[in-house]
């Protein structure tokens, strides 16, 4: 297996991210690599700003909304303990802004988590499966337990 130098580890805020980041942390430990985090800005209003944008995560400003997710991306680096100048908030599509950090950064791993959807969801695509075909290094896809996929298959019968 290579000997990873450079991980980057993409976050959504979803209670599955724990469980992912420590995956993220034992490779970045196990490797002596340097870790970074990520977190793409796609589910709030970000008016006036084109996608591709870093926000700068120390600076405040008076949009609350905002404040609340480099809040959390701040929380998460903390808890990670990743340098602050490794800790990226981008406001763009995930997984086009996870591959162009990853490019520009020198990323070898990226790390997300993977829902393996059904159905429409599949010929939609998701985050992880973007990374997955687009990515110019290694990509880890950590499986997620899929409860919604459960229920609608219930749903259905
Ligand atoms: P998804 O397939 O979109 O549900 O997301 C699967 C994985 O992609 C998540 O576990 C994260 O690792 C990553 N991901 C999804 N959305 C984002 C986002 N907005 N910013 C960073 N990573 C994300």
């Amino acid at each position: 297996m290579a000997d990873y130098q450079h991980i980057l580890l993409a976050v959504d805020f979803s209670d599955q991210d724990t469980y992912v980041a420590r995956k993220a942390e034992r490779l970045a430990t196990f490797f002596s690599a340097k870790l970074s985090i990520i977190h793409v800005l796609d589910n709030i209003p970000m008016p006036d700003t084109a996608y591709g944008t870093v926000i700068p995560l120390y600076s405040d400003s008076s949009y609350e909304l905002l404040e609340i997710e480099k809040d959390k991306l701040i929380q998460a680096g903390n808890r990670l303990a990743i340098d602050p100048a490794n800790r990226w908030l981008i406001w763009g599509k995930p997984e086009v802004e996870i591959i162009r950090v990853a490019n520009e950064e020198d990323v070898d791993l990226i790390v997300v988590g993977s829902h393996g959807r059904h159905g429409l969801a599949l010929l939609l695509g998701s985050t992880a499966s973007g990374v997955l075909h687009h990515a110019q290094c290694d990509v880890l896809a950590v499986r997620l337990e899929d409860e919604w996929a459960g229920s609608e298959m219930f749903a259905s019968t």
